[in-house]
């Protein structure tokens, strides 16, 4: 049970709006348009950028005019998923509240405490902090989808600060000081369909894979089904004739894929393709059954047979592409024990009637091993035929060992709440990576309050972690007031 609190009801106040705006990632124009109002109202000084950033800045209070500029920041857009059988049009719904003792939670959807707590904060801050130096509240767009708030945000508005304090992590005991890059690589090839030879058609698909965030989760050694699948299919070929007819898996780049389903023609009988999917399972329980033990493999006899197929060829370099990139852990960190240094994740493999597209997602620490990865996809690509995009770097976040800001905060964290708080660098990729690469100097933490599941229907909000967060920050900013 959780104490009524004025800080709970004012943060509670300062989110309830933002609910009732739909805002999924690339549809921010209204919350936008909200928070500048609302921002202005409260007689800050406000600019709306050409992507509908928010960018609201408040004078010092007296006596600490001379004190470093901080940043508070968060992202106004939220993923919008609902629960199977709930009608929501995220583009026009409100989001239900529903408050239990403990926590804050949505009816049916997800919440959007991600980061709308973070937003709710940063303006509840700027409006009843007592004492600090210049601050400024930075709200973005995009942070979901592509990050393009935070690409398209005018330096300017970093560089004239010392401190920015992120509010879109989720342990209220956490301060991140540190997070990975990325970069999208795409495969593509065309292929010309042939009629089948082979006269059965079937359908075998793999389910049951706990998937989940790569940043998060690829050091689980979990399974990934669109390579189990692959190699399957290759089993499968050394046996007998196969001829593949469709092929996909996974919904993003960033997920663990947790299901592929693939279509083919063969004249291999049932049971020896059934033969083959039993050995395929066992090896695959021997190597990921520990973590990932209920994966299921289906097959299932089509009536029609598909008219068409890819040609042989095809088939094999696709297959070799997807059996060859490299997926999951690649190196750990040499200066962070236990952190993920470099990681890859084979995301999403799509396939119509003359294009296959595979999406591959590696993230490190290191800059050059990016660089390190697109090399090898391309290499990759020429091996195998097909066309390699590349994007831009999402540039990772440096930790900073003499950051004053995380000595600041861990000590009042340790101080008001009479236990330490984690310290660490992460695997996943946050806004500051921006941040950092415009302003190198900036000392930079993340935070957040205790938040549940997000980016799905069960995604809450831990009503106690409210004030505690409130209290670091504004203390924190108190200290850096005084900072000689
Ligand atoms: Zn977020």
């Amino acid at each position: 049970m959780v104490k009524n609190s004025a800080i709970i009801d004012g943060v509670l106040a300062e989110f309830e709006p933002l609910t009732r705006i739909p805002r999924p990632s690339g549809h921010e124009k209204a919350v936008s348009d909200y928070l500048k109002k609302y921002l202005t109202d409260a007689g800050f000084t406000v600019v709306q950028d050409k992507v509908n950033n928010i960018i609201a800045d408040k004078p010092a209070t007296p006596g600490y005019e001379q004190a470093p500029r901080t940043i508070l920041q968060g992202h106004m857009d939220m993923v919008c998923v609902a629960e199977e059988g709930v009608k929501f049009d995220p583009q026009h719904d409100a989001i239900k509240l529903h408050r239990t003792d403990e926590y804050l939670e949505a009816v049916g959807t997800s919440l959007g405490g991600d980061d709308g707590i973070g937003v709710a904060i940063g303006s509840y801050i700027m409006k009843h902090a007592r004492e600090h130096g210049p601050l400024r509240l930075i709200v973005t767009v995009d942070e979901e989808r592509g990050m393009t708030g935070s690409i398209n945000l005018d330096g300017k508005y970093v560089k004239d600060a010392q401190f920015l304090i992120n509010c879109d992590s989720e342990n209220y005991d956490e301060l991140t000081v540190g997070s990975a890059g990325s970069v999208h690589i795409d495969f593509s090839r065309k292929f010309t369909r042939v009629p089948a030879e082979g006269k059965q058609a079937w359908q075998l698909s793999l389910k049951g894979l706990k998937g989940g965030h790569s940043g998060e989760r690829i050091g689980d050694g979990r399974g990934n089904a669109i390579r189990t699948l692959a190699q399957l299919l290759q089993g499968l070929e050394k046996q007998g004739h196969v001829e593949l007819a469709s092929f996909t898996g996974g919904k993003a780049p960033n997920a663990i894929p947790d299901a592929a389903a693939a279509t083919f023609v063969t004249d291999m009988s049932c049971a020896d393709l059934q033969a083959v999917i039993k050995a395929e399972k066992e090896r695959f329980l021997t190597i990921y059954g520990g973590v990932d033990p209920e994966i299921t493999l289906e097959l299932t006899a089509l009536k029609e047979t598909s008219a068409s197929v890819l040609q042989a060829d095809d088939t094999n370099r696709l297959l070799t592409l997807l059996t060859v990139l490299h997926t999951g852990v690649y190196a750990m960190s040499t200066v962070i024990p236990g952190l993920i240094e470099t990681s890859a994740n084979l995301g999403v493999l799509q396939m119509d009637e003359d294009e296959v597209r595979v999406q591959f997602f590696p993230r490190s620490a290191i800059d050059a091993k990016l660089d390190e990865f697109v090399a090898m996809a391309g290499e990759l690509a020429e091996l195998t035929g097909f066309t390699l995009h590349a994007s831009d770097k999402a540039p990772g976040w440096k930790e900073n060992k003499n950051s004053r800001l995380a000595k600041i905060m861990a000590e009042t964290f340790e101080e008001q709440n009479g236990k330490p708080m984690k310290v660490e660098t992460i695997h996943a990729g946050l806004e500051c990576g921006y941040h950092f690469m415009r302003n190198p100097q900036l000392d930079m933490v993340s935070i957040g309050v205790t938040t549940v599941d997000i980016h799905s229907p069960n995604e809450k909000v831990m009503l106690a972690t409210i004030e505690p967060q409130v209290k670091l920050i504004e203390t924190t900013l108190q200290k850096i007031a005084k900072l000689k």
